[in-house]
């Protein structure tokens, strides 16, 4: 299985895709948002980027973050034959047209857009900067990082820079449809995380929130995270999940995604204290979960596209039923409108009983 975001949902939607354009319409899964918050420089782009398995975003102890990015991932179909390398590639809103192959210029690009919109003075603008991914791998789902909380102004920033960047993130996250990941760094006291403390202005009872501890690896000495993971100092309905992303020295020395996804792994095997809660630790955990929410929001959303297969079926049946006296090319689209009969309440039905997992690789 793979360790970042969407990968297991993929062939679900995907499925659910095909139903669609078999009945000639278009994508209509919509699926959550995804938003980060915390306090600046807590690991939010950090926790993104690993989720999103490439590198691209700026990352950094300084503010990078300055203004919000709205990240759209886009999937591209490959036909089945197709055994070349698949093409992956950024596209921006500022630059319409221009294809972003190599994923170190995205980073870049993001830099400079900011710089030429703000100033290279540390100035915060709530101005979107809008990014699209296209690959053959990921979900269609936006992801938002976000600017962090900070509470004393430098550079360019207003006096009042906390209540706006407060006021900017709640803009997002209060959305019923959007997920918060709300990153707190284990090297601080959880009881007071900026983090935790927008989520619950936004989702007060905690069903759309799951807590993400970062900077396990650079706790005080004879300290460790087991109870923030439990849920001992502050709870949270859906639980947290802890993570070691990469530290700016690995990123000065280019460590790839890949290699801190194993340094995390052997963190976290090395490690007794967190054997017992392997559930809760690492990037690939906080994938899966991510994942059985996207699930569970397909689940909720399913009665309504049931209901609107069911009306495109109607149509298609009376359709079918206006031909009359069936010619070959009739009974064609009869035999499909079959087979999509077939196809959809097996799929529906395996869905609903919670064994997506099985229909999906059928
Ligand atoms: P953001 O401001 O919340 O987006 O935080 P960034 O993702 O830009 O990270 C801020 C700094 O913390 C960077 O220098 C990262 O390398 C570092 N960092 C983030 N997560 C971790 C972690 O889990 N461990 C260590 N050692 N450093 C981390
Ligand atoms: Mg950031």
């Amino acid at each position: 299985s793979s360790p970042f975001l969407g990968q297991s949902v993929i062939p679900l939607v995907n499925k659910l895709q095909d139903i669609f354009s078999q009945l000639g319409s278009a994508s209509t899964i919509d699926l959550p948002q995804v938003a980060v918050v915390g306090s600046q420089s807590s690991g939010k782009s950090s926790v993104l980027e690993a989720l999103v398995g490439r590198d691209f975003l700026p990352r950094g102890q300084d503010i990078c973050t300055r203004r919000p990015l709205v990240l759209q991932l886009v999937q591209t179909v490959r036909k089945p034959d197709d055994r070349s390398e698949p093409i992956e590639w950024g596209e921006f809103l500022h630059f319409p047209g221009r294809r972003f192959s190599d994923f170190s210029t995205i980073r870049k690009e993001i830099q400079l857009e900011t710089d030429r919109e703000l100033g290279n003075n540390k100035g915060i603008s709530e101005k979107q900067l809008r990014l699209k991914i296209f690959s053959p791998h990921v979900l269609n789902i936006t992801m938002v990082d976000l600017p962090g909380i900070t509470k004393v102004p430098v550079g360019d920033q207003p006096s009042d820079i906390e209540a706006r960047v407060r006021t900017m993130i709640l803009s997002y996250i209060k959305h019923e449809t959007c997920i918060i990941l709300a990153v707190s760094p284990a090297n601080a006291d959880l009881a007071n995380s900026d983090a935790l403390q927008m989520a619950r202005i936004a989702d007060p009872d905690g069903s759309r929130t799951i807590g993400v501890i970062t900077k396990l690896d650079i706790m005080d000495r004879g300290t460790d995270a087991r109870n923030f993971l439990l849920g001992n100092v502050v709870p949270l309905r859906l639980g947290y999940v802890g993570v070691v992303n990469r530290s700016q020295e690995d990123i000065a020395a280019n460590k790839s995604i890949r290699e801190a996804l194993v340094y995390e792994e052997n963190f976290f095997r090395s490690r007794p204290v967190y054997h017992s809660l392997s559930e809760r630790c690492g990037i690939p955990q906080l994938a899966k979960k991510l994942n059985l929410i996207l699930v569970q929001h397909i689940r909720a959303i399913l009665p309504d596209l049931k209901a609107r297969i069911s009306t495109q079926m109607i149509t298609l049946q009376k359709e079918l039923a206006s031909y009359g006296e069936l010619t070959e090319s009739k009974s064609g689209q009869g035999a499909l409108l079959l087979n999509i009969i077939t196809k959809y309440s097996y799929g529906f039905q395996s869905i609903v009983d919670g064994k997506y997992e099985e229909w999906s690789t059928t």
